[in-house]
């Protein structure tokens, strides 16, 4: 395969394109667990070959809880991909955190139901480690980008992934509220956990549309509101990015890559042929050896 890149862009709610990407090359790729969401482009973004690929597919087609996330980021993965910056339209828990903020979050509450979490199983099993579920020197890099572009900017916070299509209840959103969560969004995961497994350093821009269905004024929000907010949003995230990218250091530092090392439990030699067979891309960047 020619087609490379070090760092993904997986596009949101309103972010269906990626501007100022140069040398352009548009790809499709079939995974063992499906296609991906859309065609996965890849171009120059500050020096760098990074690959954009629209979350909810072209003309937003795919709800978050049909998202063939397995597939999104095992082609990314084949691409080469180590970095992935995922951008995200959330809703806000805080009365400090105010729409057209951005947030970058540092931990994780998994309210879905029925999404696979996992490229494992099928005869092979592995636990991750993800008490920090976001990668921090990526992370850091983001909410700099954030700061320096005049957005507010909230460097942690902890982010509510439910599993929708319906937005929350009151009555849930004020449970969200008293278990001291920042944010709510429906996309995160299994993104994250999945992105983890593949040793791929994982980290969200969350780009706040409006206050979740807690608030007093949320009855006062229309659908322009949301989506006026959600156009800015996308406007600032854009050049976000492409600071980020820029203040990458070419070399990880963090433990994100080594993730599988210590994390699969049964012996491969005694694995099924299929199952190593399916994630042999992932396995061999892990280090190990895939017994042919
Ligand atoms: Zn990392």
């Amino acid at each position: 395969m020619s087609a490379r890149a070090t760092v993904a862009i997986i596009g949101g709610s309103g972010f269906y394109q990626m501007d100022g990407i140069e040398d352009v090359e548009t790809i499709e790729l079939a995974t063992p667990f499906g296609a991906p969401s859309g065609a996965i482009v890849i171009g120059a973004v500050a020096g760098a070959r990074v690959a954009f690929l629209p979350r909810h597919g072209a003309g937003h087609r795919i709800l978050p809880g049909e998202l063939p996330q397995r597939a999104n980021i095992w082609a990314l993965a084949t691409l080469g991909v180590e970095r992935i910056i995922s951008v995200s339209a959330v809703g806000s828990l805080k009365e400090e955190i105010a729409p057209l903020d951005m947030v970058v979050p540092d931990q994780l509450i998994d309210r879905t139901r029925g999404r696979v979490s996992t490229f494992f199983g099928n005869g092979i099993v592995a636990h991750i480690a993800f008490d920090e579920p976001f990668c921090a020197p990526l992370s850091a890099s983001l909410h700099a980008a954030a700061s320096g572009a005049g957005v507010r900017a909230h460097a942690g916070g902890t982010m509510i992934v439910m599993e929708g299509p319906a937005f929350s209840t009151r009555a849930e959103s004020l449970l969200y509220r008293s278990w001291g969560a920042h944010i709510i969004g429906m996309t995160a995961l299994p993104e994250a956990k999945l992105a983890r497994e593949a040793g791929i350093c994982y980290a969200t821009l969350a780009c706040v549309t409006d206050y979740d269905t807690w608030h007093p004024a949320h009855d006062s929000v229309s659908a322009d509101m949301i989506i006026g907010n959600l156009l800015k949003n996308v406007a600032h995230a854009r050049g976000i990015i492409g600071e980020a990218v820029a203040s990458l250091p070419a070399v990880r530092a963090c433990a994100c890559a080594s993730a599988l090392a210590d994390a699969i439990i049964t012996p491969l030699d005694l694995a099924p042929e299929g199952a190593k067979r399916d994630l042999a891309p992932i396995l061999e960047r892990a280090g190990k050896a895939v017994p042919r």
